[in-house]
């Protein structure tokens, strides 16, 4: 079929792509087949999203936002990205909590995979979900709200169940944010104040390809109007006077306003713009989600693989995320920190450095980001989750013929 995901590392063995446009012509392709899988905006770096069979687009089909003020949520079509999203929530007057780096991927995409953004505070992007309807194997469209029986292991979905085709999220009034970058945080204070630097601001992410002498970036995200403004010092880190890229070489114009230049939450809490499209083909991302409780310890193992690491690598993040109760959540059960890593793309270096670093995260009870790339040789990661045998249940009860079964799932599920 020659069809590949976004960053072209990944080519689907899918028989075909279809793109329905109905609710009703989606059904009568589910039902069909019998191998299927939902495509969302194809940011996902292996093969989770695949099927020997026929993938389903949901980029064609309604999406159209509607607000309920009263219950203050919004309930979008599970093929929008959150970029358009958020412009139609911001020109209505709301907000979401939080935003990944890039607001190009799809809302059901994102929350399939427990897609995040940062902060001590801000449960991943799926923490916001109040309700799915999901078009599960065999044709029937199900409504399952917060607190219903099998929600928590429905909504972090992996594209189990089904086609999600609508998602109800939680919002919340408008507010304004700006974004200052600080230049050269000493890892000495990364390691004995971690606290302190992750919660100074709503959102704070770190930057480092883990060879410098200091934290190459910290990038804050402030609410306007926040208690305690931050000074041009963060932790020994200097405040920048101009824009800056997290990956020096690439132009500059593809991240949101920085410089603390207030704007509204939409156009401030991503790192990238929905105006300009990130360069695509040049990089592989993997990322790990490690208990807070054990995060300095993870920090130290990674500096300690930078020898092996640093030749493929662009640069790595380092981002706090609050914990929830959805049984696949990477943040299941306890805060977490998640270390990235943005890779050149050389799909068989990054693959054979991987066991080293897994070798080093996975004990600590680090998960790995459902969307990117991660190797697991040791078959751990299905210990990690204390609910994927009911996961594995409900996703059965949902797709009793396993139509949206495929090699991803049955690695994981067994
Ligand atoms: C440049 C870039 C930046 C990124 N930044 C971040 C970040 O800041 N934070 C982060 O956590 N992740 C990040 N990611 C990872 C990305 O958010 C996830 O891979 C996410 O799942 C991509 O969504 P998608 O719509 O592209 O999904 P796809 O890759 O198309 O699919 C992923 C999974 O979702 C399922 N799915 C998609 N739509 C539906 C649906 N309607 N119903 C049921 N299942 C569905 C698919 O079946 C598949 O299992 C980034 C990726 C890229 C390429």
């Amino acid at each position: 079929m020659g069809e590949k995901n976004w960053a072209g590392n990944y080519e689907y063995t899918a028989e075909r792509i279809a793109r329905p446009r109905s609710v009703d012509e989606l059904r009568d392709l589910v039902v069909a087949s019998s191998s299927v899988r939902a495509l969302g905006s194809r940011h996902s770096f292996n093969d989770l999203a695949d099927t020997p069979g026929l993938l389903v687009s949901t980029a064609d089909l309604p999406g159209s936002a509607r607000i309920d003020e009263a219950s203050r949520t919004v309930t979008v079509g599970g093929g929008v990205r959150y970029g358009d999203l958020a412009r139609e929530l911001q020109d209505a007057g709301w907000a979401l909590h939080n935003l990944a780096s890039l607001p190009h991927i799809s809302v059901a995409g994102a929350i399939a995979t427990a897609t995040h953004g940062s902060g001590d505070r801000n449960g991943n992007l799926a923490t916001a979900v109040a309700g799915l309807r999901i078009l599960g194997g065999s044709g029937e469209l199900v409504d399952l709200r917060r607190g219903d029986d099998g929600f928590d292991g429905a909504v972090v979905g992996l594209g189990a169940l089904g086609v999600v085709t609508e998602v109800t999220l939680d919002i919340r009034p408008t507010y304004d944010a700006r974004q200052r970058l600080f230049a050269g945080l000493p890892w000495e204070a990364v390691l004995s104040r971690f606290d302190e630097v992750t919660s100074a601001a709503y959102s704070v992410s770190l930057f480092t390809t883990w060879q410098e002498e200091t934290v190459s970036l910290a990038w804050l995200k402030e609410l306007a109007g926040a208690e305690t403004p931050i000074e041009d010092d963060f932790f020994g880190a200097r405040a920048l006077t101009e824009a800056r890229h997290m990956i020096p070489t690439m132009d500059v114009r593809n991240t949101t306003e920085q410089l603390g230049v207030v704007g509204p939450w939409s156009e401030r809490l991503a790192h990238f713009r929905f105006a300009f499209t990130p360069s695509n083909g040049e990089e592989i991302q993997s990322e790990y989600l490690v208990p807070r409780a054990r995060a300095v310890e993870a920090i130290e193992a990674v500096s300690g693989l930078a020898p092996v690491i640093a030749p493929l690598l662009q640069v790595s993040e380092i981002r706090t995320v609050a914990a929830d109760d959805l049984w696949l959540s990477s943040a299941y059960g306890t805060d977490v920190v998640g270390l990235h890593f943005t890779w050149f793309r050389d799909q068989a270096g990054v693959e054979a450095v991987l066991p080293q670093l897994e070798a080093a995260l996975l004990p600590l009870g680090a998960r790995p980001h459902w969307g990117k790339l991660y190797v697991d040789r040791d078959r751990l990661v299905p210990s990690l989750y204390p609910r994927l045998a009911d996961f594995a249940a409900l996703a059965s009860r949902f797709d009793p013929a396993a139509r949206f079964r495929n090699p991803f799932l049955t690695r994981l599920l067994g």
